[in-house]
């Protein structure tokens, strides 16, 4: 069976997360696919929940059995990729499936899914804010912080090839534009 899909792609620090546990907790409709990772877990987060957390190991056998839609070495030994099974899973439970994976593997999976799958952008009001909110979050060593602005500032030119884009500036109005979006695509 074959249901929608929902893709949320940005840069690191754009508010995707936010953004997505936002919708989730407001629209039973949708539910977030768990992607596997080789990055160590935040305290904030839950294996199982967040991530699927696990070895570098564990996660090249899954690449050789082909559990993975895509997946993609984000940063340095740190994978991250989409299960098939995660998919599968949320289809048969009639969900809308929801993404939040970084640029190229977003748009892996808008090859993949096609039609089927919304992919919406979520762009930060400047590389600055970017750079604030992720001190900000207090996540990131100063190399980590430097690696994820770099990238950023690649991944913003790749906003021309998504469905839509959101401009996070105000949490709220890009909140509210979220709901739009799903509601136009959600019936
Ligand atoms: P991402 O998932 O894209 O890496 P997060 O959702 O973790 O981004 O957001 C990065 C940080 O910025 C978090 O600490 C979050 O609370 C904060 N944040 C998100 N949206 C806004 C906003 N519009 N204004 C200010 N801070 C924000
Ligand atoms: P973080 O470490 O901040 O949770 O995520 C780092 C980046 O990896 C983010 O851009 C996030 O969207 C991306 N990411 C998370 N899961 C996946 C996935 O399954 N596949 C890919 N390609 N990227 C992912």
């Amino acid at each position: 069976m074959q249901g929608k899909l929902l893709l949320f792609c940005g840069p690191s620090g754009s508010g995707k997360t936010t953004i997505v546990r936002h919708l989730l907790d407001t629209d039973p409709r949708l539910a977030f696919s768990i992607s596997a990772t080789t990055r160590p877990k935040r305290e904030t987060e839950t294996d199982g929940v967040d991530y699927h957390f696990i070895s570098v190991n564990e996660f090249k056998r899954r690449i050789d059995a082909g559990e993975f839609v895509e997946w993609e070495e984000v940063y340095k030994d740190r994978f991250y990729g989409t299960l098939r099974s995660e998919v599968d899973r949320l289809w048969r439970e009639n969900k809308v499936v929801v993404f939040d994976v970084d640029v190229e593997g977003g748009l892996q999976l808008k090859k993949t899914f096609g039609e089927l799958l919304l992919a919406v952008f979520v762009m930060p009001p400047s590389v600055e804010a970017l750079h604030q909110r992720l001190t900000a979050r207090q996540s990131e060593t100063p190399e980590s912080l430097k690696a994820r602005v770099a990238k950023a500032e690649h991944e913003l030119t790749y906003a021309f090839r998504f469905d839509r884009v959101i401009v996070n500036d105000t949490l709220e109005h890009a909140l509210e534009e979220a709901k739009q979006v799903v509601a136009g695509f959600v019936q």
